[in-house]
């Protein structure tokens, strides 16, 4: 079987890592398939790739930002020609089903043509002094080098969420993929420089977490962390960043429910529950990880969700009638597995799945069974930690207060749902829920690139990605006083 060498891009050319080292990276629905060897970069690499971007920020922040966005807006429309390719390869090295890979390209193509618009815009504001003759403005500066540090469930839609907003705000940048997902990472590079970025712009380094993400963020010329992973791995980046006055933005974790009322639509909350929980075999951050019923439909819902979790159709997701691929690799297959038997010892019912699933071809890859438990209490680890994987936790409560209580019991912040046809209990929700996102009669997943996402709580640190809040990440406000009064002036005090 082929096994292409794929590259780091630093200082402007395809290479090898400084050690010559390498890794091979896998399909997860078929360990046979080797999806292509890669570096396996360290410090070195990434003191390279600092200093190439070094060099060329001045370059970069000369050229107009309108400019810059026409070279983002290419990158949309390459991406929309190749989209069918590189769904196929990314279905290949992460696993989820092609109509998934799909969405997951299509929101890497929504962000470009997004954020290539903000180049002729950038907006800043003009405020009225409180002295005559005084014009106030705010423009925004970009930050610096930035270092990108990307998970692998989102292989081409959150690298463009972090590299299209760094370049239109006039900063370098430095990728460092997850190497679970490190092919689509190499194509989405590939496309930037076909577009015309100017080859030091951009940076990519394959490797670990911490042969090459940690230097990254150790590295006093990073100005900028943004990063996208676990709970744990954010926190550490965060207490470093501090320590050293980095400017850093995390997205993390998520413990993420829907809530089911009485009254809800329980045809359109059922498709919302395989969808959440099942999607991508569980793994996005915003995977709908706990179901909290009102006791009075609990059963009805219960009943009719196990059998349409049985019945789902596990498989490459390249095959078409497959509805739900495998997890990334083995580790999280054992965590899954792990978490099952926590459940079941602090007395969790399970109602279907538990184990991994080994049927036919699914032998050759790390399927997991669709799992439900129920008779499950907010206390529980099962209700608390997060697990990405497809493990579902149903909790029964008597009301929409107990079930408030419930969502927000948890210490992540992500997204949060509720089905109702109640605009009353709706509002009262949407109010009452703490997490950065709340669907109302949809599930919690579905993120849309012109509105802000990001989470509070252990999810997140105040920022958020996506949208023009993003810029807030990537830029940094500039305050501008004008004095044209030919005299001194003092604010606050003439
Ligand atoms: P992870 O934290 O293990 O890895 C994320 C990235 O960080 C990878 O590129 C990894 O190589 C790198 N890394 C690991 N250790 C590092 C270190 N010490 N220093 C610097 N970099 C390091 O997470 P993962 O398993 O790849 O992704 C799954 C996690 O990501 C889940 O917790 C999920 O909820 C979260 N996630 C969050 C969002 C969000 O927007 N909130 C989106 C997607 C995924």
């Amino acid at each position: 079987m082929a096994n292409p060498k794929f590259l780091n891009f630093i200082d402007g050319a395809w290479c090898s890592s400084k050690s010559g080292k390498t890794f091979s990276n896998i399909n997860p629905a078929n360990k046979d398939d080797i999806i292509g060897t890669f570096p396996a970069s360290d410090a070195q690499d990434v003191q390279k790739a600092v200093e190439s971007a070094a060099s060329s920020l001045e370059e970069w922040q000369k050229t107009p930002p309108p400019k810059r966005g026409e070279i983002l807006f290419r990158v949309g429309e390459i991406l929309q020609n190749r989209k069918e390719e590189l769904a196929q390869l990314m279905t290949r090295e992460m696993g989820k089903i092609l109509r998934e890979a799909r969405g997951d390209i299509q929101e890497a193509i929504d962000m470009a043509f997004y954020t290539a618009g903000e180049g002729r815009r950038l907006l800043g504001q003009t405020v009225p002094s409180e002295l005559p003759n005084k014009f106030c403005m705010t423009l925004r500066d970009p930050v610096g080098i930035c270092g990108l540090i990307t998970p692998w469930n989102f292989p081409m839609a959150i690298p463009s969420w972090k590299v299209f907003p760094a370049l239109i705000c006039a900063n370098t940048a430095i990728l460092k993929p997850a190497s679970d997902t490190p092919a689509s990472a190499t194509k989405f590079v590939e496309i930037l420089l076909e577009a015309g970025l100017p080859p030091k712009t951009l940076q990519l380094v394959h490797g670990t977490g911490p042969e090459v993400g940690t230097p990254l963020v150790k590295h006093p010329q990073i100005e900028l962390i943004s990063f996208t992973g676990s709970s744990q791995t954010g926190q550490e980046i965060a207490a470093y960043c501090s320590q050293h006055h980095k400017k850093v933005s995390l997205e993390m974790g998520g413990k993420n429910a829907q809530i089911v009322l009485e009254d809800a639509n329980l045809d359109l909350a059922l498709e919302g529950i395989v969808w959440g929980a099942f999607g991508t075999t569980g793994q996005r951050c915003t995977a709908s990880s706990r179901l909290i019923l009102q006791k009075k439909i609990a059963s009805e819902l219960t009943h009719r969700l196990l059998n349409r979790a049985k019945n789902l159709k596990l498989g490459s997701g390249l095959l078409s009638s497959t509805e739900m691929g495998p997890l990334i690799n083995q580790k999280q297959l054992e965590k899954v597995s792990e978490y099952v038997q926590i459940g079941q010892k602090e007395g969790a019912q399970l109602l279907t799945g538990g184990h991994p699933y080994r049927e036919g071809e699914c032998s050759k890859g790390f399927f997991f069974s669709p799992t439900i438990f129920t008779n499950v209490h907010s206390q529980m680890r099962i209700a608390q930690e997060e697990i990405f994987g497809p493990v579902l936790a149903i909790i029964e409560v008597e009301d929409i207060e107990e079930a408030i209580h419930v969502a927000n019991d948890t210490s992540y912040g992500l997204s949060l749902s509720i089905y109702t046809q109640d605009i009353n209990q709706a509002f009262h929700a949407i109010r009452a829920f703490k997490s950065g996102i709340v669907y109302v009669n949809a599930p919690t997943i579905g993120a849309e690139v012109q509105l802000p996402f990001g989470g509070i709580k252990h999810t997140g640190n105040g920022h958020r990605e996506a949208a023009q809040t993003a810029l807030d990440i990537f830029s940094e406000w500039k305050t501008v006083f004008i004095d044209h009064s030919g005299r001194l002036q003092k604010a606050q005090i003439d």
